[in-house]
């Protein structure tokens, strides 16, 4: 987004209309008639699009796009697109953003996009052999895998490395090729699966065996992205600062607890994912199994106290998204979302997307090691039954805070107070 002069906060943006949220959004990002057409749409993915790009389609399912403020990012003014249904993901991410604000926001640097591409091997006499052959003539496979790489290399892409490894199984042992790929701006699973399937009847040839699975890993440790901030003790108080540190030693210990903490982690991080149309489920399964990689499944952040009492905070997970493919071209809203964020590369959504992940951590470790998360997050809760009960409008807020009053948040509650409020009018 076109912003890098904008140094303050925004401040207030949960307080304007629909149509002035836009507004502001457009202006800050630049956007297109068409982009803030549709972001104003109310059914911003059509049946004509949505019947195509799935299986028995009846309709389209639908949740709220947000937008997070207050994010710098490698000194660059951002507002997140966030598409999300769970009420305080949004609140808590901004108000991590803002209180690093004053040491520079987030520091962020993501690698090369490179993925890894599987070709497994079965009905080998001796694995070890087959493995030593495939090793041996590296050279000549990855000439071979060349021509299926060429629409990647328009791009700047290509096969990066290519290795083979035995793997004892309880079907025998069997031999593993994995070819390095990078797919710059592309996510790309159908990238690779494509140039796997090419070239594995060279595979077989050289190393004798029979080819079964070729597909992408989700585990894509060589697409990493690490993000870091200071939050500054002055600003959000020793307590929060030792409060935030409590509960990452908790976490980084703790499997039930780090499994929760992870899962506050994903709160942001799926939000921009779904809201660009990115695979989430890939950047889920890809952030479990590298937590859990180490040996025991850990803290996909850490946190620690600087010499001055600031705290500093890190995290760092796979980060295999897109800006070009998959759903982020066919998904209407999901251009826009790229709009508003002004990424130019996947190496700098990485970067933005490992930020809300971090923020949103921050958030909920000082929340819930402080007042707990309850108060606000039942506030957003209160409203929702409102509207479920049928309040529209203001109704809801004044349904919202009778409930809170009188200390009783519910369906029935909801709907009591609506129609008690209907009746006197
Ligand atoms: P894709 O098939 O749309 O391919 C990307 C396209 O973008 C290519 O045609 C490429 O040539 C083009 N392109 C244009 N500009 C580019 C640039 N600057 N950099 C790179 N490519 C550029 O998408 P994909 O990313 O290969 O695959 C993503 C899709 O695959 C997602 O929808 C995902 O859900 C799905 N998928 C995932 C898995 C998995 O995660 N295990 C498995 C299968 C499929």
């Amino acid at each position: 987004m076109a912003g890098e002069g904008k140094t303050s906060a925004i401040s207030g943006f949960y307080k304007l209309t629909r149509g002035e949220r836009i507004a502001k959004v457009a202006e800050m990002a630049s956007l297109t008639d068409g982009q803030k057409k549709q972001l104003a749409s109310d059914c911003p993915l059509g049946f004509e699009v949505a019947g195509r790009m799935a299986e028995n389609a009846l309709g389209v399912s639908a949740m709220p796009l947000c937008v997070a403020t207050n994010f710098r990012v490698n000194s660059r003014e951002v507002l997140v697109p966030m598409a999300i249904e769970e009420p305080s993901v949004v609140a808590a991410a901004s108000n991590g953003a803002k209180l690093c604000r004053d040491t520079g926001g987030f520091f962020a640097v993501a690698d090369a996009p490179v993925m890894v591409g599987q070709v497994q091997l079965v009905g080998l006499k001796d694995a070890g052999k087959a493995v030593r052959e495939l090793n041996s003539k590296k050279a000549e496979i990855i000439k071979a895998a060349e021509p299926y790489a060429a629409g990647i290399a328009k791009y700047g892409g290509g096969i990066r490395g290519f290795a083979a490894r035995a793997l004892p199984t309880e079907r025998g042992e069997m031999a593993i090729a994995e070819f390095d790929v990078d797919v710059r701006d592309s996510m790309g699973a159908n990238t690779i699966n494509t140039k796997l399937e090419g070239v594995a009847p060279k595979i077989e040839e050289v190393s004798g065996g029979k080819v079964r699975l070729r597909i992408l890993s989700n585990l894509a440790v060589k697409r990493l992205v690490k993000a870091k901030a200071v939050w500054k003790r002055d600003t959000i108080g020793a307590d929060s600062v030792d409060g935030v540190l409590d509960g990452f030693a908790f976490a980084d210990v703790d499997i039930y607890r780090a499994c929760t903490h992870n899962k506050g982690i994903m709160n942001g991080i799926d939000a921009v994912c779904v809201a660009t149309g990115n695979d989430w489920r890939a950047i889920e399964a890809g952030a479990h199994a590298f937590a859990a990689s180490g040996g025991r499944y850990r803290s996909l952040t850490r946190f620690r106290k600087l010499p001055n009492g600031d705290l500093e905070g890190e995290i760092e997970l796979p980060m295999a998204v897109g800006i070009v493919g998959g759903a982020t071209r066919s998904l209407p809203s999901a251009q826009a979302a790229l709009a508003i964020l002004g990424v130019k590369t996947s190496q700098e959504l990485a970067c933005i997307i490992a930020s809300v992940g971090l923020a949103q951590n921050f958030a909920a470790l000082r929340a819930l090691s402080g007042e707990g998360i309850q108060r606000g997050h039942m506030g957003l809760h209160a409203k929702n039954l409102a509207i479920a009960a049928g309040a529209s409008g203001g109704e809801a807020d004044s349904i919202a805070a009778m409930m809170i009053s009188e200390n009783d948040i519910s369906a029935k509650k909801a709907s009591e107070l609506l129609e008690k409020e209907r009746t006197k009018k």
